[in-house]
């Protein structure tokens, strides 16, 4: 699934969006969910602004498709 532009994301300054993991966008009726693939607990509490998990995620590639 391609990565939903930052702007139209929950929690736009949350580490996760700009993490390695990578995380997944649960999308429900009303809402998007942030799922983390690490933590136990699946969804940390938003917006995650320190995580001992997290790793900075490569920067996209222009050449990739979207
Ligand atoms: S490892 Fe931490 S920063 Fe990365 S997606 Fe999970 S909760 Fe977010």
């Amino acid at each position: 699934m391609t990565k939903p532009p930052p702007e139209s994301l929950p929690f736009p300054d949350s580490l996760c969006h700009r993490c390695a993991a990578p995380p997944r966008y649960v999308q429900s009726r009303t809402s998007t969910f942030i799922m983390c693939p690490l933590l136990p607990q699946k969804y940390p509490p938003q917006p995650v602004r320190v995580c001992s998990l997290f790793r900075p995620a490569p920067p996209e590639d222009p050449k990739a498709p979207r």
